[in-house]
């Protein structure tokens, strides 16, 4: 008895929290909507490189897929619309180079501490998918997809580490008899369409065999492999990697960095590498991260007229406080370095997608998944710094409005959803929101026909209303 009174409080707050924080619908009955569209966005300049939209149309939403884009559509079709005028509108961002293997309490370790949560880090910023670029590796990935991948609201794809253990530190990822191809190539045709790539990440040895039992992983289970190239070896050049051991479809990340030959020393341009890599048809990935983007290799680089496939951030926990932030951070120092807006959306959604092998994402196709981010331009003097504290200014910001996962408002940074406070209704049917937002409307309208307190009397709301004296 004592027992559980002393657990009472404990219950309360539990409850309590649960109710207050729990702004998504979980209730099993939801209506049926009997109309041709859930939620409508309307007036947005839509940019979906893959079809080749860049301009303002409305985009329509039903059951967690595209229903229709558009002029015009009719916002009597729609349970809800929204007024995304003067806004940007694309497919969720897609962040192919991140690490969210967070919670298993190792010290020091991309497969513990050095990683984030995803959510925290992604919808805030239009990003619905990310790639976790080997933290961990066939023989932790399933502690992982418990701990991570199932758990999130963001779709969460894998590239599995060469290294069976995983990004654990020097120790594990220097080992060479941990790097089985055969292994971890079968591990991952089990599951498809999660496990969608392979990564070698900083290997200091002067041996081949992380990059050619990486292929050996990607050839079984038909996959690209990313490589983030550890340090520069004079015994492994660059300009071999990327012609002669990688495929085409296959990723080089931290492509700006400078650290292993990517910019030629005579006119600091692309090298021969990045430019005979991309006649291959091997990607350039940024990998911003917290030590591979440089001005003083991007700016040359991009003045060329080389820009990158993707833009990608590497999330991890010193990243995000550092020089990147976040991939609109990222995207903003693309802008500032020469690219359109069109542009640095495509390296954020369909191009990522392709290179993963994923096209039924990244895009607005009618039918396909409806995961879709507004965003804000901002205009003004903001600076951007990079891996050596060099300074850059620039007068663009991208920022993120509403982000919609499978359909439904998940992040909505100015309430454009939502009604005023004291509206008398609803501008629509809140028993019927469910199917486009997971966020809770406060009951007023129908079941609280006034903005008055219950406990003023009508007599004096009246007056009040009526501007008179009492
Ligand atoms: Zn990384």
């Amino acid at each position: 008895m004592m027992n559980s009174l002393k657990s009472l409080p404990y219950v309360l707050l539990v409850l309590c929290c649960s109710i207050g924080m729990a702004q998504r619908r979980s209730g099993p009955v939801l209506p049926p909507n009997p109309l041709p569209y859930d939620l409508l966005l309307q007036g947005g300049h839509i940019v979906d490189a893959k079809n080749n939209i860049d301009g303002v149309e409305d985009v329509a939403i039903k059951d967690g897929r595209i229903a229709a884009v558009g002029e015009h559509l009719d916002t009597k079709d729609a349970l809800k619309t929204i007024d995304v005028h003067g806004f940007w509108v694309t497919p969720g961002l897609i962040d192919l180079h991140t690490h969210v293997y967070a919670g298993t309490g190792e010290r020091g370790s991309y497969a513990g501490d050095n990683s984030v949560y995803p959510d925290g880090f992604t919808l805030r910023n239009g990003v619905t998918t990310i790639v976790d670029a080997g933290s961990s590796g066939w023989k932790n990935f399933p502690d992982f997809k418990d701990k991570v991948v199932d758990r999130s609201i963001t779709r969460v794809l894998v590239e599995l580490n060469i290294v069976g253990s995983g990004m654990r530190g020097g120790n594990y990822e220097n080992n060479l008899d941990d790097m089985d191809g055969k292994a971890t190539g079968e591990f991952a045709l089990k599951y498809p369409g999660v496990v969608v790539g392979i990564k070698s990440a900083h290997f200091t040895g002067p041996e081949w065999k992380p990059y050619e039992q990486a292929v050996v992983a990607g050839n079984i289970a038909h996959i690209p492999v990313m490589i983030d190239y550890g340090s520069r070896r004079i015994e492994r050049p660059l300009y071999d990697l990327v012609t002669k051991y990688l495929r085409p479809g296959d990723i080089y990340t931290h492509c700006f960095s400078g650290n292993r030959g990517e910019q030629d020393a005579n006119t600091g341009g692309p090298s021969k590498a990045l430019i005979d890599m991309r006649k291959r048809g091997v990607y350039c990935d940024i990998g911003h991260g917290g030590g591979s983007f440089a001005f003083s290799v991007a700016a040359p680089i991009m003045a060329s007229g080389y820009h990158p496939d993707s833009i990608s951030t590497d999330l991890h926990i010193t990243s995000m406080n550092g020089s990147m932030k976040d991939i609109l951070n990222v995207a903003d120092k693309m802008i500032l370095l020469g690219e359109t807006i069109p542009e640095v959306f495509a390296q954020m959604t369909a191009n990522p997608a392709h290179e993963i092998k994923q096209d039924q994402l990244g895009n607005l196709s009618v039918g396909a998944i409806a995961d879709v981010a507004v965003f804000s331009e901002e205009h003004g003097t903001f600076g951007f710094f990079d891996m050596f504290g060099a300074k850059d200014v620039g007068h663009t910001k991208l920022v993120c409005e509403l982000t919609i996962k499978g359909g439904k408002i998940v992040y909505d940074l100015n309430a454009i959803e939502f009604d005023q406070w004291d509206a008398p209704k609803h501008s629509s049917d809140p028993a019927l929101a469910g199917h486009w937002t997971v966020f809770d409307e406060r009951p007023f309208g129908s079941q609280r026909s006034s903005r008055w307190p219950s406990w003023i009397p009508p007599s004096q709301r009246k007056a009040a209303e009526g501007g008179k004296p009492q």
